[in-house]
């Protein structure tokens, strides 16, 4: 049987990609966070308990799951130390549960300062990035000069590292006008953060392949979405990493042949919060309907999220550059008071019909979109577990984007509970806590 199973974001991210991490954790041995920061934030609803994770991965709160921070992704100590003392307090024994990556990028205080300080100086064009640090230090990852995890083992090293970084950062921050940062107080912290982490690092590709080879269920847990990748996203309103299925393999140390199974979470419309290109977005009531009634601020800032109609172009694309293979549409219930719908089938570049989105913000941003329209359902599909038992336009409206997506829509969620799902195909049996629709 096939194993393993990557979730990841199909849009501008928030697709409601928690919801399935955590159902699919169930049956995971071990989770893998592979790109992002503390930038991301899952919502995971269990029972009437409301949690938010930003860096843990989802499985933590299940007993015999493991859960690995792969390379891939940027750590704050601060951050994560924070997530585990929530953990703890609601009685979640996070150390036995939780592996690091040595070869993580640390986020250091001069990578916050910066990153607050060019979004400040870039005036109109700021990106809209959560002010986290995380771009920062994946600028120096790249540029060799990142202090990871594992340096936190030898601390004398540790500081030449750390005076060297705030000799070169604190420059630019005074160049800005800002303070600069204290090498001391850097280096204070770093003892505490030492002997909290030293016990966490690991050989995280050594655990995956002795997962693997025991035939256990690996699940990949993505951060943001696809359109957000730095590479193949509406750069440069993009995050930093990769976030496409391929950094799933770099950003923890496996094989593509690791992964089994790629899920596509896609909304049934679409959001995005921060600047950037969004042809479908709407500024009416709609729009504000499709907000609140799918409570559209972010988990991580609170921002508000930007609305639209369901952008076919854009899911295609990424459902190529993941190379998904189903789709699970979320939040359909989100729609059921609408009366009609519309669907972008294909952009409009300068005069041009395109059936693909252009490389690049600034042809992105000139899209117009070339909607196509279906009647609503006006009727409540929220809850609903069997395609059967869904309005027909909403099942028209589920095969239509399958048509326009090229991808087969596998799973259908209703509602945020775990169990509120149409299951058409799921090829690992049931999903835990959800019989089968007859
Ligand atoms: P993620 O980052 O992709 O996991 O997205 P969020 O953490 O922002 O989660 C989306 C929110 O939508 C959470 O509050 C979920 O409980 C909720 N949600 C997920 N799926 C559905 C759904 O099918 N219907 C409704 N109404 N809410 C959903």
């Amino acid at each position: 049987m096939a194993n393993s199973v990557l979730v990841l974001g199909t849009q501008w991210g928030d697709e409601g990609k928690g919801k399935f991490v955590d159902v699919l954790t169930q049956q995971a041995s071990l989770v893998v966070r592979f790109q992002g920061g503390h930038n991301a934030g899952h919502t995971l609803v269990i029972g009437d308990e409301q949690t938010v994770l930003h860096l843990v991965p989802s499985g933590v709160l299940r007993e015999n799951v493991m859960c690995v921070i792969g390379n891939g992704v940027v750590v704050s100590p601060d951050a994560l130390f924070s997530e585990m003392d929530m953990l703890h307090e609601r009685g979640v024994p996070v150390e036995e549960r939780l592996r690091i990556s040595g070869a993580c990028p640390l986020i250091l205080p001069y990578h916050i300062a910066l990153d607050q300080a060019r979004e400040k100086a870039a005036g109109e064009h700021a990106i809209g990035t959560t002010g986290r640090g995380i771009g920062p230090a994946y600028e120096d990852k790249v540029a060799r000069r990142a202090i990871r995890v594992q340096d936190l083992l030898t601390l004398q090293r540790f500081d030449e590292k750390v005076d060297l970084a705030c000799a070169y950062h604190n420059a630019t921050l005074i160049g800005h006008g800002m303070h600069a940062v204290d090498a001391g107080a850097i280096k204070h912290a770093a003892r505490e953060q030492a002997r909290r982490l030293a016990p966490l690092i690991a050989d995280i590709p050594g655990m995956i392949d002795a997962h693997r080879r025991a035939g256990n269920r690996i699940m990949f847990e993505g951060a943001q979405g696809t359109l957000l990748d730095v590479d193949h996203g509406t750069y440069p309103f993009v995050t930093s990493s990769n976030t496409v299925a391929g950094a799933a393999c770099s950003g923890s140390g496996c094989g593509p042949g690791t992964i089994d199974y790629v899920l596509g979470i896609t909304k049934a419309y679409t959001t995005r919060v921060g600047a950037g290109p969004f042809p479908t977005e709407l500024f009416d009531d709609v729009g504000a309907v499709l907000g609140e009634r799918g409570n559209e601020f972010g988990a991580t800032t609170g921002r508000q999220r930007r609305c639209g109609w369901f952008d076919a172009v854009a899911v295609r694309r990424a459902s190529m550059l993941n190379g998904v293979t189903g789709l699970c549409l979320t939040k359909l219930d989100v729609m059921d008071t609408l009366d009609t719908l519309k669907i972008c089938t294909a952009y409009e570049l300068d005069g041009q019909r395109i059936d693909h989105p252009p490389i690049g913000a600034d042809d992105y941003e000139r899209c117009v979109p070339i909607y196509e329209s279906m009647p609503g359902w006006q009727s409540k599909t929220e809850g609903a577990t069997q395609l059967s038992g869904l309005p027909k336009a909403a099942q028209d409206y589920i095969a239509r984007l399958q048509e326009l997506t090229e991808v087969p829509v596998h799973l259908v969620s209703t509602g945020r509970e775990r169990n509120e799902n149409v299951i058409i195909e799921w090829p690992y049996g049931d999903l835990p806590g959800q019989e089968r629709a007859p």
